[in-house]
C-alpha cells in the first residue's frame, strides 16, 4: 500500500485531518452519550484505566471494567454447537501459518484486522478474503477506544475502513474494540457508522499472548480451555440465553499459532464446530453496504474467489489526495504485488520486529491491569 495515503502504523490519526473532519460530519452527535472520556493506565495511556468497582457509573455500560453488555453486542454464537473462532491483531508474519493450517481443516475464522497493520501485508488480507475467511476491524492502531475522543474514535475506524477497503474492496462491519473496551459512547459511535461491535464469550479469553511472553505455559492455557469447555453450560449470551462460545485468540507469533492448533482440535472433540463469525451468526451479508459484493466473499475454506486477488481494486476518488493533501499519481499498482522476493523478506523482518514490540506492551500492560 502506498503508506503516503494514511496516517502512520500504530499511531491514533490525527483528527485536524480534512478528511477526518469530514467523517466526524456524517455523525449526528446529539444520538451519542455524553460520557467522559476515560483516563488510561501511567505507562500506557491508551489502556482503560478502572476506577474502582463502586465508582464505575453504570449507565454507561462499560464492559471492560465492570463486565455489562447490551443486546446489540455480539459476545456468543446462537447456536451451542457453534464455535465463533476469532483472531485478533494481524495481519503479521504469522497469519499465513494460521490460514494453512485452518485451511487444510477445512475451517474458516474471522480475522479482526489491525488497520495500520495493512499497510505492510496486504496481501495477506486478500488471501484471508479469497480463502474464504471473514475479515473484520479491530481499529487502526490499537487504543482503547473508552479513552479516545468522539473525533479520535472516527478517525480510528474510518481510515481502518479506507485500508482494508483499497486493499479488498470489501467495507467491513464487524469491529471489536482493542481490549473489548466499549461503552455507550463508543457504541453509539460505532453503530452510527454501520458497525456491529463484537466482544467475546466471558471465560473464552485464550490468554494465548501471553505465552509468547513466557509469562505462562501452554498447559495452562489448555487447562483453562478445558475448564471452560467442561462449563459450556454456563455461556450466556448478550441477552441472556445461552450460545455457542466466542472464543478470543491472536495470529501474531508461532506461540500463539501452535496453541491454536492444540485448541481447535480439543473443543471439535467435545462437540464444538468451530468456524468465523458471520457464519455462525448466519449473517448472509457480513460486509457493509457499499462492497465490491454485499454477499459473502466465500464457498466455504478453500473454495476461492478471484474478488479480492485482483490487484488495484480501489474505489474512485480514494486517490484524491495523498494524507498530506498532495495530488496522488496514481493509487493503483500500490498492493505490493510486483515486489520483489528481498523487498518481501526485509519487510517481514521489520514486521516480527514491531509485532514483538506489540506483543511486550500488550503483556505489559494486562500485568498492570490484573495488578489493579
Ligand atoms: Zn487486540
Amino acid at each position: 500500500m502506498n503508506g503516503d495515503l494514511y496516517p502512520p502504523k500504530d499511531t491514533i490519526p490525527d483528527v485536524s485531518h480534512p478528511q477526518v473532519k469530514q467523517w466526524v460530519s456524517e455523525i449526528d452527535w446529539s444520538k451519542v452519550p455524553q460520557i467522559p472520556v476515560a483516563g488510561g493506565l501511567p505507562d500506557s495511556p491508551h489502556f482503560p484505566n478502572c476506577p474502582p468497582d463502586d465508582e464505575v457509573d453504570k449507565r454507561s455500560c462499560w464492559w471492560s471494567c465492570d463486565g455489562c453488555v447490551q443486546p446489540s453486542d455480539v459476545v456468543t454464537c446462537p447456536n451451542q454447537s457453534d464455535w465463533g473462532l476469532t483472531y485478533d491483531d494481524g495481519p503479521s508474519v504469522a497469519s499465513r501459518e494460521m490460514m494453512k493450517y485452518l485451511n487444510s481443516n477445512k475451517i474458516s475464522a474471522t480475522f479482526f484486522i489491525v488497520g495500520s497493520r495493512v499497510l505492510e501485508y496486504p496481501d495477506i488480507l486478500r488471501e484471508q478474503v479469497a480463502q474464504g475467511h471473514h475479515i473484520a476491524m479491530h481499529t487502526w492502531s490499537h487504543a482503547g477506544l473508552t479513552t479516545l475522543t468522539n473525533e479520535q474514535i472516527v478517525a480510528e475506524v474510518r481510515w481502518s475502513e479506507k485500508i482494508i477497503r483499497d486493499a479488498t474492496g470489501l467495507t467491513v462491519k464487524y469491529i471489536r474494540p482493542p481490549y473489548g473496551d466499549v461503552d455507550n459512547r463508543v457504541r453509539e459511535i460505532l453503530r452510527q457508522m454501520g458497525y456491529v461491535t463484537v466482544i467475546w464469550t466471558l471465560g473464552w479469553d485464550t490468554n494465548d499472548w501471553r505465552v509468547a511472553m513466557n509469562q505462562i505455559q501452554p498447559d495452562e492455557i489448555m487447562q483453562t480451555f478445558e475448564n471452560a469447555l467442561d462449563n459450556r453450560e454456563l455461556i450466556r449470551s448478550s441477552t441472556g440465553g445461552p450460545g455457542g462460545p466466542v472464543t478470543l485468540e491472536h495470529d501474531l507469533t508461532d506461540g500463539t499459532i501452535y496453541l491454536s492448533k492444540q485448541i481447535i482440535p480439543m473443543g471439535m472433540n467435545r462437540g464444538l464446530r468451530p468456524m468465523s463469525l458471520d457464519r455462525c451468526l448466519n449473517d448472509a451479508s457480513p460486509y457493509q453496504k457499499g462492497s465490491l459484493t454485499d454477499q459473502k466473499a466465500n464457498g466455504g475454506a478453500g473454495n476461492h474467489t478471484s474478488l479480492a486477488t485482483k490487484p488495484g481494486i480501489t474505489t474512485p476518488g480514494n486517490g484524491a489526495a495523498d494524507y498530506n493533501g498532495s495530488t496522488a499519481q496514481d493509487t493503483k499498482n500500490e498492493q505490493g504485488l510486483s515486489m520483489s522476493k528481498s523487498e518481501a523478506k526485509a519487510m517481514i523482518h521489520n514486521g516480527a520486529q514491531t509485532m514483538g514490540y506489540t506483543v511486550m506492551g500488550l503483556a505489559m500492560v494486562a500485568s498492570l491491569m490484573m495488578a489493579l
